[in-house]
């Protein structure tokens, strides 16, 4: 009885229907049939089985590239459809990693969808036992708590949608615009070179998420019941449901912005009043807890804007470009660390190249996204030991991991600057990744070690080393948001690319420079050093058509923002909840909002609106 996974199903990619197909084929019932052992899959009903996961793998190692799929067969629907199977079924046994057996319950991941698809409080009074409770919700007070989140990244819209749904009293606070005005403003800046400092591609509505590549992967694993949780709530806003199955899920930014608007709604629906074009200047503090923000018209910069809204906890969703706001916590004595992170350089290759490298004969069927296969991603990772290098260098630590990052298919380098005087890049795509180009960071790691050689010391060490390059990159173009660009061949061999420059993606303009001058010459030299061990595993990767772009430094938070790991709350201010990937929680759309939804479920314990177990 019950659900089996069935793991590793290869169909090769002639046979299989696609990338755009999700249901149960044939040649996949015959691969079923094998790894049951059942003799006739004809026999085998397609609708007692569901795809969970499939997958393009064209890994060079194995023959032909394949789809690999992940299946759950429901045992007591396939007997209903087929009876005759039960003999066979009745012997079936487990195999680790091959046929195992789907757990009953429920992880508290899950407990998100339970309450989305919830009645309405109004609707239910004593009823419930979804959480345990058989009461209806009870308040410590004769008032809803009110809790103000601030930055309405993945973090902060799942922190807002699980408190709401619990029935606080939420404030959201946006000091970007709406997608609808952020689009007009994102505009303005990539054809009118017009940086709206408050309204950019890392400040409004979704955050840094919204115009980006929307690729949904995380480390924290897709089989986890949060992530599920949150791919799920994706879903209902909108996404495609294939993302629940697709190994390597992404949504591109067209299919954000609509999903945003969804997700708007519904917390306006829930009573969550949103201010967007807000920002927060300052907590207010009271014998060592929050009772509230400082708030301020993000686009007004005179002082008559400034009014103080009071909140019974603060939730702080602001990203890792808030540096204004890292410095506002400093003054109260907020506990911030440093955090190691990883600076770089973003290269871009033509996106047939990528193909050809990972598909060779099958490069072809991509068809700038149409095709049968998916465009062409990569992942590369290698440890820079300093014995290995070619060129030993004696003016730094060089021992480090170097690696791809935030990959972007099919997409377009983006300027993320927050301020004109400084340049920072990234990538971002629609979702049918149809442009010539396939971009990626290539970063190495950094430590206090080298923010230290840069003498920038303190908790905000790693921010100032973050500026210090952003500043260069900017000076190195000349300006006007122009990026600073070398060939890869080039940087390897240490000029500047004078003629034939390739084309780049990147709208604002490129500019030839030495980009040996960026970075201090231990963290080039690992740069160089990777980017030849990355040509091994993508022979062709190392190509006169592979344009570097400086500088990508925002990879992931240079601060955290310790807090407790049983309330959640910050360590040395109590009513504040650091969360997400600013407060170096989070790294990426699906993580940032898995720390949202938990942050939003500890709070609701503490505020006494739910009593389950997390
Ligand atoms: P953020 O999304 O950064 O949101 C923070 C919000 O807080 C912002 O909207 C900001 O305006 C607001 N805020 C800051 N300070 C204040 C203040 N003082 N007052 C009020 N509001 C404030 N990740 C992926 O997983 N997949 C991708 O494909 C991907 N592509 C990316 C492409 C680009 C161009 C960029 C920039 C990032 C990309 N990322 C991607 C990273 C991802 O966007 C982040 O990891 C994620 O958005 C972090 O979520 P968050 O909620 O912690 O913070």
């Amino acid at each position: 009885e019950g659900v089996w996974r069935l793991f590793k199903l290869g169909i090769s990619a002639h046979e299989d229907p696609g990338k755009d197909f999700w249901g149960v084929s044939e040649p996949l019932l015959q691969e079923i049939a094998k790894v049951l052992e059942f003799p006739v899959a004809s026999m085998l009903p397609p609708e007692a089985f569901k795809v969970v996961r499939k997958s393009f793998d064209a890994r060079k190692l194995q023959k032909e590239p394949k789809f690999v799929y992940t299946v759950d067969m429901d045992v007591d629907r396939l007997l209903i459809l087929e009876p005759r199977t039960w003999e066979f079924i009745s012997e079936l046994e487990p195999k680790v990693g091959v046929i195992e057996r789907v757990p009953h319950g429920r992880s508290a991941g899950d407990l998100i969808s339970i309450i989305r698809n919830y009645p309405k409080r109004n609707e239910t009074a004593a009823s419930t036992d979804v959480f345990g409770r058989t009461e209806s919700y009870k308040f410590p007070n004769t008032r809803k708590p009110k809790v103000a989140v601030v930055g309405s990244g993945p973090s902060g819209l799942f922190a807002s949608l699980v408190l709401a749904e619990f029935g606080a009293d939420v404030t959201l606070i946006e000091r970007g615009q709406a997608v609808e005005q952020r689009g007009r403003d994102i505009g303005a800046l990539v054809v009118r070179r017009m940086l709206h400092l408050e309204s950019n591609f890392c400040f409004g509505e979704g955050g840094a998420g919204t115009w980006s590549d929307g690729k949904l992967v995380t480390r924290i694993g897709k089989n986890n019941g949060s992530v599920m949780a949150v791919l799920e709530t994706l879903v209902h806003f909108g996404a495609p449901s294939s993302i629940l199955v697709d190994g390597k899920p992404h949504l591109g930014t067209d299919r954000l912005i609509p999903l945003l608007r969804n997700f708007r709604k519904h917390l306006q629906e829930l009573g969550v009043t949103i201010r967007f074009g807000t920002r927060v200047d300052d907590l207010i503090v009271d014998v060592e807890r929050v009772v509230g923000v400082k708030v301020s018209d993000s686009s007004c910069s005179s002082e008559s804007s400034s009014q103080k809204l009071g909140y019974d906890a603060v939730i702080l969703a602001v990203g890792h470009s808030a540096r204004d706001t890292y410095q506002m916590l400093l003054s109260h004595n907020v506990d911030v660390v440093q955090k190691d992170f990883a600076v770089g350089l973003r290269i871009e290759h033509p996106q047939e190249l990528i193909n050809s490298i990972q598909y060779s004969g099958l490069a072809h069927e991509v068809q700038s996204g149409r095709g049968k296969i998916p465009v062409a991603d990569y992942k590369v990772a290698e440890y820079v030991n300093r014995k290995d290098m070619v060129t030993p260098l004696n003016s730094g630590p060089i021992d480090r991991s170097c690696y791809s990052f935030c990959m972007c298919p099919g997409g377009q380098v983006v300027l993320t600057s927050t301020n004109p005087s400084e340049l920072c890049i990234n990538g971002m795509s629609f979702s049918r990744r149809s442009s010539r180009w396939a971009n990626a960071a290539i970063v190495v790691t950094v430590s206090s070690k080298d923010f230290e050689a840069l003498n920038f010391h303190g908790p905000l060490a790693g921010l100032e080393f973050q500026r210090a390059f952003e500043r260069r990159a900017a000076t190195m173009g000349g300006g006007n948001f122009i990026v600073p660009v070398q060939t890869v061949t080039d940087f390897l061999d240490g000029k500047i690319s004078e003629t034939n420059l390739p084309t780049s993606s990147y709208r604002l303009g490129v500019k030839a420079a030495n980009l040996h001058d960026l970075f201090p010459a231990h963290l080039t030299a690992a740069l160089q050093h990777s980017i030849l061990l990355f040509d091994n595993e993508l022979p062709g990767f190392v190509s006169k058509s592979a344009l570097l772009h400086g500088v990508e430094t925002r990879t992931s938070s240079p601060v955290q923002i310790t807090r407790r790991s049983d309330t959640w709350e910050s360590t040395s201010l109590k009513g504040l909840y650091p969360i997400g990937e600013g407060a170096g929680y989070a790294g990426g759309i699906t993580s940032a909002a898995v720390d949202g939804m938990y942050a939003g479920f500890a709070l609701a314990q503490n505020l006494g609106l739910y009593n389950g177990s997390m």
